[in-house]
């Protein structure tokens, strides 16, 4: 079998360029879920990595400059030479448009189903196409690189990433067959995909669908986005579909819509879980919270439910405590400014109403926490609550009991409405918009019995140990017909 090489695109790099004293430059790696399992096939494959370094470069910038990672890197980056990277730089201008406006204040909010919070800018759509441009450009200079190869005999397969990219897709396909170069392209959502009757606000949104249906595949994390991308295809632009074997017709061509829950690394966490050191030494029940701070992942909701808790079981007072760790995220936008701010004074409202001089009811961290102490908060808690009002999967919950090696374990809390509740079944279900209920429900976790606790999840471990983010990888070349198979995946 003839291997292919993998061209990943994506709006980041994985990893940072950052800027030494002496004004040279050096790589920040990244260390998230995806780059781990998706850097060795792009390494090993011989493949390209396209995407934003993480800082604006001089427009005459030359790739050719780019730094190799230093020796000492261990991370999964390390191998991928700079001959393998295609950067993409663009005006901070376009940037901020393309960026702050249409991804994060428009297609975030319309795609998690909150049409209120999103912004419509003929401006900002504008930033996103020329952007999405310069990404396909950048991208047919990674396919000829892979095609000039002559180690590299297989067709790339070329692999967008995420909401930010949506129109790309078409601008290569219609390039690279100007040139004739031989291609296959896929597309992966990281975010829901939501119903048409929402998806069809965006003025734009025919557009979105034509970019994304230039692809061979597209993929979601569970079955209901690609059922509603279906069938956005065929109301929209009226597309023949199959919504049994999830094929939508466009172009003269048959475009497979696939499922693919991504994993985790499962095996890290739970090294990460052996080896951390306690951070949790109180008395008390932990419940844990874990979340970059985002509308979207109902924190407002949970704090809300857990001040309920308190008021209707008051057994729990001095003998349970929140854990929230909000991640910092966006700062530099109002909304995400504005629910600091709400969050601060919920906070400090039910410490004021509960705290007794031996107990507070709420310890809230706004900031990041290393992968170790992560790990140490998710193997020690008694209950993990991830209660998102949407979320196209949602990593912590899969983190979460990944790390619970305890025995008796804890009890993981699962919103509906993040992909992590579709696969997620014996964890406790909770409503996050039903703040009463999601009371009792804590209050159900707080109290279940240890060998329902144990039977839950171990089955919930199993299942994440079983499809973790390295069969998330298999799975999409498979479903490309890959011959980059499993001697590639899983080091
Ligand atoms: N995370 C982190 N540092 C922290 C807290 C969390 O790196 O201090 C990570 C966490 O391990 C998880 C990710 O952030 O992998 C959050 O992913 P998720 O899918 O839950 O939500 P997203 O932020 O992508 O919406």
């Amino acid at each position: 079998v003839k291997s292919n090489s993998l061209i990943v695109v994506s709006n980041r790099l994985p990893f940072v360029l950052k800027k030494n004293e002496d004004g040279t430059m050096y790589r920040q790696a990244s260390a998230g879920g995806l780059v781990t399992a998706v850097a060795p096939v792009v390494i090993k494959g011989k493949g390209q990595w396209v995407g934003w370094p993480g800082l604006h470069l001089p427009s005459d910038y030359n790739d050719e400059n780019l730094p190799e990672s230093d020796p000492s890197d261990q991370t999964p980056t390390a191998g991928l030479k700079s001959k393998q990277v295609v950067t993409v730089n663009m005006d901070p201008d376009l940037f901020e448009a393309y960026y702050n406006g249409c991804c994060n204040g428009t297609h975030w909010p319309l795609f998690h189903s909150m049409p209120g919070r999103a912004i419509f800018s003929a401006d900002h759509w504008r930033a996103y196409v020329a952007a999405n441009k310069l990404f396909a450009d950048k991208t047919i200079q990674a396919i000829e690189r892979c095609t000039k190869d002559p180690q590299n005999p297989g067709i790339p397969i070329v692999w967008i990433h995420d909401y930010h990219l949506m129109l790309c897709a078409n601008y290569i396909r219609e390039k690279a067959e100007e040139k004739n170069l031989q291609f296959q392209l896929a597309f992966f959502l990281h975010i829901p995909f939501p119903p048409w009757d929402i998806f069809r606000l965006f003025p734009w949104s025919d557009e979105i669908l034509q970019g994304m249906l230039a692809c061979d595949m597209v993929g979601f994390h569970i079955r209901d986005y690609c059922i509603n991308f279906v069938d956005c295809c065929q109301r929209n632009l009226g597309c023949r579909v199959d919504r049994k074997n999830l094929l939508v017709e466009h172009g003269g061509r048959s475009v497979r819509v696939r499922p693919l829950p991504i994993g985790i690394p499962y095996d890290r966490f739970v090294e990460l879980a052996r080896s951390a050191k306690k951070v949790i030494k109180t008395k008390q029940k932990v419940i844990l919270g874990v979340d970059r701070l985002d509308y979207t992942k109902g924190l407002v909701n949970r704090l809300k439910a857990f001040e309920i808790l308190l008021e209707k079981h008051p057994e729990h007072r001095g003998n349970v405590s929140f854990l929230q760790i909000s991640v910092p995220s966006r700062t530099d936008v109002l909304e995400y400014q504005q629910l600091k701010e709400e969050m601060d004074q919920l906070v400090g409202r039910i410490n004021g109403r509960f705290s007794t001089a031996v107990w507070a009811p709420i310890r809230y961290i706004f900031g990041c926490v290393g992968q170790s102490e992560l790990a140490a908060y998710y193997r020690d808690a008694a209950v993990a609550l991830v209660t998102p009002l949407r979320d196209g999967m949602n990593l912590v919950a899969k983190e979460f009991v990944a790390c619970q090696i305890n025995e008796p374990p804890g009890v993981l809390i699962v919103s509906p409405f993040a992909g992590a509740g579709e696969t997620m079944h014996e964890a406790l279900l909770c409503n996050p918009y039903e703040i009463g209920a999601a009371a009792e429900v804590i209050h159900r976790a707080l109290t279940m019995p240890e060998d329902e606790r144990s039977l839950r999840m171990s089955r919930l471990r199993r299942r994440e140990m079983e499809h973790d983010v390295n069969h998330w990888m298999r799975s999409f070349l498979k479903a490309m017909g890959s011959g980059l198979e499993e001697d590639d995946i899983g080091t």
